[in-house]
């Protein structure tokens, strides 16, 4: 079992009202890598510029991430991206974009990572998502996740993609922008005609829902006191559903499609509780499966006699 993601490696600079940093490591793909590693096997694919030192590798190889198809493009510069919240944690204010060595990245993958079970298309351009999605012959679950940058500026292209994935992650601003379908539940059925079997309708601190053909299953976040930074919410929160989904087996019915929910959200809820990715680097697995049963106890009535 292994998962092969492609999508941004960055440098974040983040402003939150608790505090700011000016370059961190980030990207989606980074903070999917390492929300993955704690359940399966990962595989990072993208291009980076000679800023992206020894540090850097470090943090994803402590990870037991491997790292053999990031490509040096040397003389580049790697993503990078600047973004600020205000109180409303739920909103990331774009304040730059510098795509930078994947300006004209042309993916190259290993035979170990077209070989993977599973590929996630972190947020990325779109076409760069699609052409990843043809080399990944071995893959039998796709998941994709995208944002209102992309969908403002490939929108065409973004369509094409979501037709070639089984599980779409979008928030729940983005699917109605992707649809322009003010209600969520009808926004999700017409995302699913596009091809997705699964849709994840992320809803930042109210959590997230989930539907498919024949199931609809609604979580909330897990309730935490110390928000200090959401940057990497979604993409842990995918490195989770996934990498528990891989390690599952990766079959789509429902249970194990809301184990990987709660795995998500669990892996989410630690990423917020610092800047960009320094909580889960810190993490556990003793830790992820401890607030794993803690959450599920608090989220479901199972349990509760009736009256
Ligand atoms: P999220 O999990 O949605 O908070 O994503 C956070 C990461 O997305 C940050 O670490 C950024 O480096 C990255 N990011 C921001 N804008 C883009 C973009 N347009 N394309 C790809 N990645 C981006």
């Amino acid at each position: 079992m292994s998962v092969t993601v492609v999508g941004s490696i960055a440098f974040d600079a983040i402003k939150t009202p608790f505090g700011e940093r000016e370059r961190i490591l980030g990207g989606a793909a980074t903070h999917f890598s390492l929300a993955a590693s704690f359940f399966t096997d990962v595989r990072v694919v993208g291009p980076v510029g000679d800023d992206f030192g020894e540090a850097e590798y470090a943090v994803l190889r402590e990870r037991g991430v491997n790292t053999d198809d990031i490509e040096l493009v040397e003389g580049g510069q790697t993503f990078f991206w600047a973004g600020e919240y205000e109180y409303d944690l739920n909103s990331a204010k774009t304040l730059d974009t510098q795509l930078n060595v994947f300006g004209d990245f042309q993916p190259k993958l290993s035979e170990g990572s077209r070989n993977a079970e599973l590929l996630f298309l972190a947020n990325i351009q779109p076409d760069l998502q699609r052409e990843v999605r043809e080399q990944c012959t071995g893959a039998q679950v796709a998941g994709l996740d995208s944002m209102n940058f992309w969908i403002e500026s490939t929108r065409d292209s973004l369509v094409r993609t979501i037709g070639m994935v089984d599980i779409l992650f979008l928030n729940d601003a983005e699917l109605r922008m992707l649809t322009e379908e003010p209600n969520l539940v009808r926004a999700a059925r017409k995302v699913m005609e596009m091809g997705p079997r699964v849709i994840v309708a992320k809803q930042g601190e109210y959590g997230a829902a989930l539907f498919s053909e024949d199931a609809f299953f609604a979580l909330p976040a897990f309730p935490l006191e110390t928000v200090i930074d959401p940057t990497g919410a979604g993409d842990s929160f995918a490195g989770g559903f996934l990498g528990y989904l891989d390690s599952a087996g990766r079959s789509l019915d429902e249970g194990t499609l809301r184990r990987a929910m709660t795995y998500g959200s669990t892996l989410a809820s630690f990423w917020v509780e610092e800047f960009g990715s320094e909580r889960g680097r810190r993490l556990t697995r003793e830790e992820i499966d401890e607030r794993y049963e803690l959450f599920r106890r608090i989220t479901t009535i199972e349990s509760v006699p009736t009256a």
